[in-house]
């Protein structure tokens, strides 16, 4: 079949498609108490997956209208099997320039190798706080010695790192600092997330009641680091980062939560299951895998997409709103990517 032909894909706000996350799983190794309950998880059946042949076609699809950059994510990409011989493949598809995952470290380190070798410019490790205890009681899982081995392969393999850790409070405020001070002598990009109530029983009701807001955590690493200097942001980006004097590596801030970079959102989320959402806070919004599984075409898929990207809300506020069930609680992050 000759390659599809479509414009760049814009939505009713201006804003371009260029950007995926692709969640290849919703299982995880870890018990993240923000991200998954302890027990009771009831994970979808494999079936009900997305092969890595269906994610290959959507992807290929996905390409023709603009998007250039995909990052895996979950749960947790490498408990899938195989991950790494599907990530050649999706290297070897034309019009993608960048591949990056998200990843726990947990299972990582052996495959940074593979990473390096097939030119993954950058990698999302998930950390805390570096502390065994705290790590145990936030994760659920003794694992912390696992990651911070995948943190120096990914080091010495020359992986651009950027740290990601969820400001949670009462848990690890006292993690913020040992984690920014990463940066002095590392060349990393240490990145403070604030906390979303998405399952696992938080009890933020609004981003006003958000205890650690982003101005909060700047305020806090500036009070103990001195100060945060802004690095421009390039449009799409999420996180506000900054450097500080003497450090090598820098520290950006996500405001998740109070959302303040909806603006210039250019991404999809694809779910491990096959929905589409347009926006993380929205319910999903276009089921592919039923449309894929019931023989459609590629121009039929592309149909779809430009459709469901065009009519995406404004903001996460407005996402938010428009969801059926209102409570982000019900929804895991495992099954959304992050
Ligand atoms: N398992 C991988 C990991 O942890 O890096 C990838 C999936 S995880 C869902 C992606 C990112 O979402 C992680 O950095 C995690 O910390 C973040 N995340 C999960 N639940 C969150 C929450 N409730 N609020 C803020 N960030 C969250
Ligand atoms: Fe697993 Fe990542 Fe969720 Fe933690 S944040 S439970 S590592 S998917």
């Amino acid at each position: 079949m000759p390659p599809l032909s479509f414009p760049q894909l814009y939505d009713a706000h201006g804003r371009p498609l260029e950007y995926l996350r692709l969640a290849v799983t919703d299982r995880c190794n870890l018990r993240c108490f923000y991200c998954m309950p302890e027990e009771g998880i009831t994970y979808l059946p494999k079936h009900e997956l997305l092969s890595y042949e269906e994610m290959l076609r959507l992807v290929g699809v996905m390409t023709q209208l603009g998007v250039r950059k995909v990052r895996l994510t979950g749960g947790e990409p490498f408990v899938r099997r195989d991950l790494v011989p599907f990530m050649e493949r999706l290297a070897a598809l034309p019009g993608l320039s960048d591949i990056s995952l998200t990843t726990n470290g947990v299972l990582t380190a052996p495959h940074v190798p593979a990473l390096a070798r097939l030119g993954i410019k950058a990698v999302n490790l998930s950390l805390d706080t570096l502390d065994r205890q705290r790590f145990f009681e936030i994760t659920r899982r003794d694992e912390l010695p696992q990651v911070l081995r995948t943190l120096h392969a990914l080091l010495e393999a020359g992986i651009q790192l950027k740290i990601n850790a969820v400001v949670m409070d009462g848990r690890n405020i006292q993690d913020l600092v040992p984690l920014a001070e990463l940066s002095r002598e590392l060349p990393v990009d240490v990145r403070f997330i604030e906390e979303m109530p998405f399952n696992g029983g938080s009890h933020i009701a609004t981003p006003e009641s958000l205890p650690w807001n982003h101005r909060r955590i700047r305020q806090h690493l500036e009070a103990h680091l001195g100060e945060l200097a802004p690095v421009p942001m390039p449009v799409g980006a999420t996180a506000s980062e900054y450097t500080i004097a003497g450090h090598r590596g820098s520290v950006g801030i996500i405001a998740a939560y109070s959302r303040t970079f909806c603006g210039s959102c250019n991404r999809l989320r694809l779910t491990a299951e096959g929905g589409i959402k347009t926006c993380l806070y929205d319910q999903g919004v276009l089921d592919l895998r039923a449309l894929l599984r019931n023989g459609a075409t590629d121009n039929d898929l592309a149909e779809a997409l430009a459709q469901a990207f065009y009519h995406r809300a404004a903001n996460g506020f407005e996402a938010e709103r428009l969801r059926p069930v209102h409570q982000l609680n019900f929804e895991s992050m495992a099954t959304i990517g992050g």
